[in-house]
């Protein structure tokens, strides 16, 4: 994957929080740690006493290096292993006056033995697609703010929409807040003005509040970043992110100019999504015999074979707001 830039400052800045957090609470322990047993101070002192004398004596020639080091080597665990046990003592976890890092493999660093650790290529993953999430001006809801009575007490399309509503907004809410490796993908579709993008951010806000990785996109605006990688215009992998977050959200299928380009592009990133095992939702306000005229049918098999239906019904509620905004 392509990092952004303010991706990597971003990281960097975060690693070095980190290492100042836990530099500053080792501290802390530490002072409360000599209060009630000053010996372990004292124990300290001698050890890097020690070390300064094998230093000095390495330097001087005086002493064989490598004796020397095992000697020493000897004495840190000999005399760590007393301080561990004045700690328990007196009630504090062995460990108590050691430094906790976030990360205990590069110590918060972002590097191990020259390569760049798990824990940075992660923090890299996540901001950048928070950067192309910023890119694509999408608005996240949160499931509060969701209006149910927005959606009539009546009888549309064979079902009551409040109560059909209710039913897709639980289901909503109980995605984002089991939302793992293993959910399921979903496909919103119904007519325009039903709450299908608002319930889609709902999910990417929860979801990315767990720490997973969200990609919302609106298909064209998705389709006219793609292209403009294709042809030379960004160098941006979006592609590789498609493929690697833990969610992708398509939002508004079928409102893009269609051509080869997107219809090989969009089967690519449903297949290769669905090979991965990876969760993606889909929202159209085209209905299922639509999508069938306007799309290959192996990517509207794929589609309504693999993922779980969610019909939105109800009135259009953006002219529901302009009506009451009148009256
Ligand atoms: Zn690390």
């Amino acid at each position: 994957m392509k990092y952004t830039r303010n991706a990597a400052e971003r990281a960097h800045e975060i690693l070095r929080k980190r290492r100042i957090t836990a530099e500053t609470e080792q501290r802390d322990r530490s002072l409360i740690a000599f209060s009630i047993a000053p010996e372990i101070k004292t124990m300290l002192g001698t050890l890097d006493k020690k070390r300064f004398e094998l230093l000095r004596s390495i330097g001087s020639g005086n002493a064989s290096t490598s004796e020397a080091v095992y000697k020493l080597r000897d004495e840190t665990e000999r005399i760590n292993r007393s301080i561990s046990e004045i700690l328990v003592s007196n009630g504090f976890s062995p460990d108590y006056i050691d430094y906790h890092y976030t990360c205990p493999k590069c110590h918060d660093t972002g590097y191990r033995d020259g390569e760049r650790c798990q824990c940075l290529t992660e923090l890299l993953n996540k901001l950048t697609i928070e950067d192309l999430n910023g890119l694509c001006g999408m608005k996240i809801h949160s499931f509060e703010e969701f209006r149910l009575d927005y959606y009539p007490d009546e009888v549309i399309d064979g079902d009551n929409a409040r109560q059909r509503m209710t039913v897709v907004y639980n289901n909503c809410k109980g995605y984002a807040e089991e939302f793992g490796a293993d959910s399921d993908s979903l496909f919103f579709y119904g007519p325009t003005g039903l709450g299908k993008t608002f319930l889609s951010s709902c999910i990417a806000g929860e979801v990315m509040k767990k720490g997973s990785s969200v990609v919302f996109f609106s298909v064209p605006s998705l389709f006219s970043q793609l292209e403009d990688e294709h042809f030379g215009r960004s160098d941006s992998k979006t592609m590789d992110i498609l493929m690697s977050a833990d969610l992708v959200i398509l939002d508004d299928l079928g409102s893009e100019f269609r051509t080869k380009f997107t219809e090989s592009k969009l089967y690519e990133i449903i297949n290769g999504r669905m090979n991965l095992d990876k969760p993606v939702i889909v929202s159209t306000n085209l209905s299922i015999r639509d999508l069938h005229e306007m799309y290959n049918e192996r990517l509207i098999s794929r589609i309504i074979m693999k993922f779980a239906p969610m019909p939105f019904i109800g009135r259009d509620i953006r002219q529901i707001l302009r009506i009451n905004s009148v009256k």
